[in-house]
């Protein structure tokens, strides 16, 4: 027993070595996929189910390695979030992301930009944002931060005061998976979000199961009582637009809807599709 403990140690020592290991390759890939200009920012469109129009994008990061293809940010946010470079990489996607829908011909789109709770720090992500609308010079209004619960864990004053300072210059915060923390619930109560998104993984068991059906209509109820729009996300067939849509839900995000691409061939497959 004694020997196949320390086997069995030597086995786990070697693991974590090697997820050390590879966590290193990955943070120093980060740093200079920074310097090289190795990211790019695809964009997933949000419809409304009340009049079927696109309402907005949200910005997802892509990170194109030049030898291991595209790697997917949730192999590297993590890493970029332990290692603090997430700061440089979540600036760089706020900037980018403002600057190109600033550009975008319907001035009516809004864009979301994901903040993690690692990159946000009071007194400093305010100035961020607003840099980033004068750079740009996108209307405050079309601007939404995506932040999740993890943030409002430590529920400090700072950062309460900071999420109502980004608010009052105009732009929108959002709650992210939703639903899938401790206390969601609770923190709705704090601080006066403007959007929850419902978490892929109760969307993803819609129709299926009469208990996640019944979570997925009390938040959307919820949602309405508190004058919060409701976006769905990971929408993948019909038949969840048809439960969402019966319980009142006003937005949806989804592979059905689009896969995070660039905004110019969003634009070409909705004009093939309108041609038909
Ligand atoms: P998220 O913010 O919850 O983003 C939604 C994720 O769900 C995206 O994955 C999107 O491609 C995927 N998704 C959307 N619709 C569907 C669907 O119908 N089915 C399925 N199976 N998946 C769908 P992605 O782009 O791989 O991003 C994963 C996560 O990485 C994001 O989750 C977010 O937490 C993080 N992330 C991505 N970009 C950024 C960024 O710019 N900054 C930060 N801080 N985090 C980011
Ligand atoms: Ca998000
Ligand atoms: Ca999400
Ligand atoms: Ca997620």
């Amino acid at each position: 027993a004694k020997l196949s403990g320390r086997s069995q140690f030597a086995w786990y020592t070697a693991e974590m070595d090697s997820d050390a290991q590879k966590r290193k390759e990955i943070e120093d890939g980060l740093t200079k996929a920074l310097r090289l200009d190795q990211f790019e920012v695809l964009f997933q469109p949000q419809y409304s189910l009340i009049d079927n129009k696109l309402k907005a994008y949200e910005s997802l990061i892509r990170w194109e390695h030049p030898t291991k293809g595209q790697i997917s940010p949730e192999l590297f946010i993590p890493v970029a979030e332990e290692s603090g470079l997430i700061e440089a990489i979540g600036d760089w996607v706020l900037f980018h992301a403002c600057k190109e829908a600033a550009q975008w011909e319907d001035e009516s789109l809004r864009v979301a930009v994901n903040v993690s709770a690692a990159q946000f720090s009071p007194g400093i992500t305010e100035l961020k944002v607003a840099q980033a609308l004068q750079e740009s010079g996108l209307h405050p209004s079309r601007l939404e931060i995506e932040i999740t619960e993890s943030l409002l864990i430590a529920n400090t004053d700072a950062v309460v005061e900071t999420l109502n300072h980004i608010r009052s210059m105009g732009v929108s915060i959002a709650m992210d998976d939703f639903g899938t923390g401790y206390s969601s619930l609770s923190y709705l109560s704090r601080f006066p979000f403007d959007k929850i998104k419902i978490d892929r993984s109760f969307i993803k068991n819609l129709g299926k199961d009469t208990g996640t059906d019944a979570i997925v209509t009390s938040i959307i109820g919820l949602g309405r009582s508190l004058d919060v729009t409701i976006t769905a996300e990971g929408v993948e067939n019909q038949e969840q637009v048809t439960l969402l849509r019966a319980a009142g839900c006003t937005l949806v995000q989804g592979y059905l809807f689009g896969r995070p691409d660039t905004v110019k061939a969003h634009e070409t497959h909705r004009a093939r599709w309108s041609e038909t």
